[in-house]
């Protein structure tokens, strides 16, 4: 290891967090870390005072919810409840971080999509899925309701207050289905630049995901019309229009891609192809394009189906947090 490099991690792991009841900093191989410390009797009952006010998006009306309540509906709505217990808690710990970062109540610019004052929304395009536990809990099988709903209670309240920081300050947990073999940047989906925390890099635990490899066939005519493009079409012409990648992402999706004279943003063809992810390749012929697409989701931060696969693998919440998020530490919040 590079000496510098040495003395950064030295420092992560003994960065003191200006948070009240730091609890425990993690740095790259923290596995010797202490446990965070047993919590006096009624922490939790403090905890839980936390309260939100909720957008619910689908309902257009602000409701307001106990932190730890409302985390119980994200879970659910966010991962499948039959992955490993320690892929929930990561997960619980990445929507607590991001829902309290986004929260009005700790300074964060609350939910912008919300027509009066809230803090977070219900649009997952937005801000992050929830659905109302009795409702997500109704379809589930009635035999497996209670032992679901219990694994669901038990990744919120196993890391009850927990969030992750970066240099003290509540980071920005973002989290997509499935990357596919290597995360992406933020500067590639978003506005803004690199985020330290936020690095691309292989992904090992996620090969099991549905949404791994995918295909898809866009005809030329489909391509024409989605694009809004004048292209020529070759079973008429004889000329199959140019395609190639222009620009790739740090994470090797497509940033930029052109299409015939036209100069598309992988995000943009995404969204008009309903494309699952900006992470392609294609084999052209006189039909159009057979896309072969690598996983699901922008591929910023946590990957859900990687967090499972390291969890099989015998990970900890702690130790996939740290894989995803590197250099963060993991604190409690009174
Ligand atoms: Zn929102
Ligand atoms: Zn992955």
């Amino acid at each position: 290891m590079h000496r510098g490099a040495a003395l950064v991690l030295l420092a992560t792991v003994f960065i003191v967090i200006l948070l009240p009841s730091a609890i425990v900093a993690f740095g790259r191989g923290g596995a010797s870390l202490p446990e965070p410390q047993e919590e006096e009797e009624g922490a939790e009952r403090e905890n839980a005072g936390l309260t939100l006010r909720v957008f619910e998006a689908d309902k257009d009306r602000v409701v307001e919810m106990d932190l730890e309540e409302y985390l119980m509906g994200v879970v659910m709505a966010e991962m499948p409840v039959e992955f490993a217990l320690e892929a929930l808690k990561a997960q619980a710990v990445a929507a607590r971080t991001f829902t309290l970062q986004r929260s009005r109540r700790l300074g964060g610019e609350g939910c912008r999509k919300a027509p009066e004052a809230a803090d977070i929304c219900t649009d997952s395009t937005h801000c992050q899925d929830w659905i109302d536990p009795e409702l997500g809990a109704g379809r589930w099988p009635a035999e497996k309701r209670e032992e679901y709903l219990d694994k669901i209670r038990q990744a919120v309240q196993e890391t009850a207050g927990e969030v992750l920081t970066f240099e003290g300050e509540l980071i920005e947990a973002v989290y997509h289905s499935t990357c596919g073999g290597e995360t992406e940047v933020p500067q590639a989906v978003w506005s803004g630049g690199p985020v330290a925390y936020l690095p691309s890099q292989p992904c090992p635990y996620c090969a099991h995901s549905p949404h791994y490899r995918s295909q898809m066939e866009v005809a030329w005519e489909k391509l024409a019309s989605s694009l809004e493009l004048d292209l020529p079409i070759p079973a008429v012409s004889g000329v199959q229009p140019t395609v190639k990648v222009v620009q790739e992402t740090p994470g090797g999706r497509v940033g930029q891609l052109q299409v015939g004279e036209a100069v598309i943003p992988g995000k943009e063809l995404r969204l008009k192809l309903g494309l699952p992810s900006t992470a392609f390749e294609w084999e052209a012929d006189d039909q159009g394009l057979r896309l072969t697409l690598r996983g699901y989701g922008h591929g910023v931060g946590l990957c859900q189906y990687g967090a499972d696969g390291a969890a099989s693998q015998g990970k900890s919440y702690r130790e996939i947090l740290d894989f995803y998020y590197p250099g963060c530490s993991l604190v409690k919040i009174d």
